[in-house]
């Protein structure tokens, strides 16, 4: 059956004939088939390389063979224990031993699981109520952190979503990235603030890079203020390098937390910190948390085996990052946007200069995006539906796909 016909009949079964919003492609989503190294094959018979990779898990591609025999070997032992395994004190000790920052560590189903627990643990430890994120930064689903920007730095946050508790959102308050003055200002006036929550590097709007001092001067701030910092590492753990942006920029977050890569593409999210905040997670201390399919033996298997494979592999991270230039010098000489880039991670932009903040990447062309990203598709690479995602390569990716990306993007933007 071809994706329109399926699409036809996922509408009357699913909310947008979806499973998650940004899946839902004008006029219908492609079904994908099967998919291995950097391809994907459709249900209408196209051959695309990937550069969505499941929106950030899949640093090593589709069906990595190393990845798929650990799920394998796990599978014959059992999926589900409800009673601890060996599998999470070794990827617990392989994530603590690359973040100089996180003494412990929880696992989790979810990036969004994450992030609503690591809030909590921040307002259990501090007494305090309000947090702060940052205007455009996206943690997950979950009412804390579903906050339309206000207009100024210091506005009330709105709910960004029908069924969203004004007075819940009421405590969370938003600061433009790349501004530590917004930040100061909003700590000065106020004092209930139990974290600040953000990703080091956006990545749900970008990728959009910190000025070269910010996250120092975020780190500075929030210490002078007694602030918890949370450094959302979902997308950047494992995508920027071993020890993510922590370890990139040199910043020690009071909590982090995790998700996409560090389960190998299976289902998982982690939150961690200093062994202090951790102690207080129930059944060490009073802040709750808990679920079913936390620590799940598969997810962690998976896990495992592809942080090992890029301890094994460094020279990854340095031939992606090589890739990306090599794709952003043929975007640059088509003279207009401007092209984004850090190590696996890269974007064009529909705005020149290169936005700094979620205000200035609304104001890219997202008209022009979309004929680029349907021409794109029509020269057989599948980036993210959006201007405002990430595009990914991975290890899978061969120097013919680069290459294929690159002259794509070449013909694409000069169309
Ligand atoms: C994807 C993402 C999340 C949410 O993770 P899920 O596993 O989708 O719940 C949270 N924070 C950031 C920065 C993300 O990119």
């Amino acid at each position: 059956m071809k994706s329109s016909d399926l699409f036809s009949r996922a509408k009357t079964l699913m909310p947008g004939g979806v499973s998650s919003p940004v899946r839902a492609i004008k006029p219908y989503p492609f079904y994908v088939e099967r998919a291995a190294g950097s391809h994907l094959t459709t249900v209408d018979g196209a051959d695309l390389v990937d550069c969505c990779l499941g929106y950030g898990p899949l640093i090593l591609g589709h069906a990595h063979p190393g990845v798929r025999e650990a799920i394998g070997r796990q599978l014959d032992k059992g999926w589900l224990y409800g009673t601890p395994s060996p599998l999470e004190i070794d990827l617990a000790e392989l994530i603590t031993g690359d973040h100089p920052g996180i003494d412990m560590i929880r696992f989790v189903s979810s990036g969004s699981e994450a992030t609503m627990a690591a809030i909590r643990l921040a307002r259990g430890y501090t007494g305090k109520q309000d947090i702060i994120k940052v205007e455009g930064g996206f943690h997950g689903a979950h009412d804390a952190v579903l906050v339309k920007a206000g207009s100024g730095a210091t506005t009330l946050g709105v709910p960004d979503s029908a069924g969203v508790l004004a007075d819940l959102v009421a405590h969370t308050r938003q600061v433009p990235y790349n501004d530590p003055e917004a930040l100061e200002t909003l700590l000065a006036g106020n004092d209930d603030v139990a974290a600040f929550i953000l990703e080091p590097i956006m990545g749900n709007i970008g990728p959009v890079l910190p000025d070269d001092d910010y996250l120092a001067d975020v780190r500075e701030i929030t210490a002078a203020y007694d602030v918890l910092l949370i450094l959302d590492e979902v997308i950047t753990g494992y995508r920027v390098g071993i020890g993510g942006a922590e370890v990139l920029y040199g910043v020690k977050p009071d909590i982090a937390t995790f998700g996409k890569i560090i389960g190998g593409g299976l289902p998982i999210g982690a939150f961690g910190g200093r062994s202090d905040i951790m102690e207080l997670v129930a059944p060490a201390g009073p802040v709750y948390q808990a679920g079913t399919f936390s620590g799940n033996p598969v997810s962690l298997a998976a896990g495992s085996a592809a942080l090992r494979y890029l301890h094994e592999h460094p020279e990854i991270y340095r031939r992606l990052d090589d890739a990306t230039r090599a794709i952003g010098e043929v975007a640059a000489d088509a003279g207009r946007g401007s092209f984004v880039r850090i190590g696996s991670a890269f974007k064009h932009f529909f705005r020149d200069p290169a936005p700094r903040n979620y205000r200035e990447v609304k104001e890219c062309d997202t008209e022009a995006f979309g004929r680029f990203w349907k021409a794109m598709l029509d020269a057989g690479v599948f980036l993210p539906p959006s201007q405002f995602e990430t595009n990914f390569l991975s290890a899978a990716h061969t120097e013919r796909d680069i290459e294929q990306i690159a002259d794509a993007y070449g013909s694409c933007l000069f169309a």
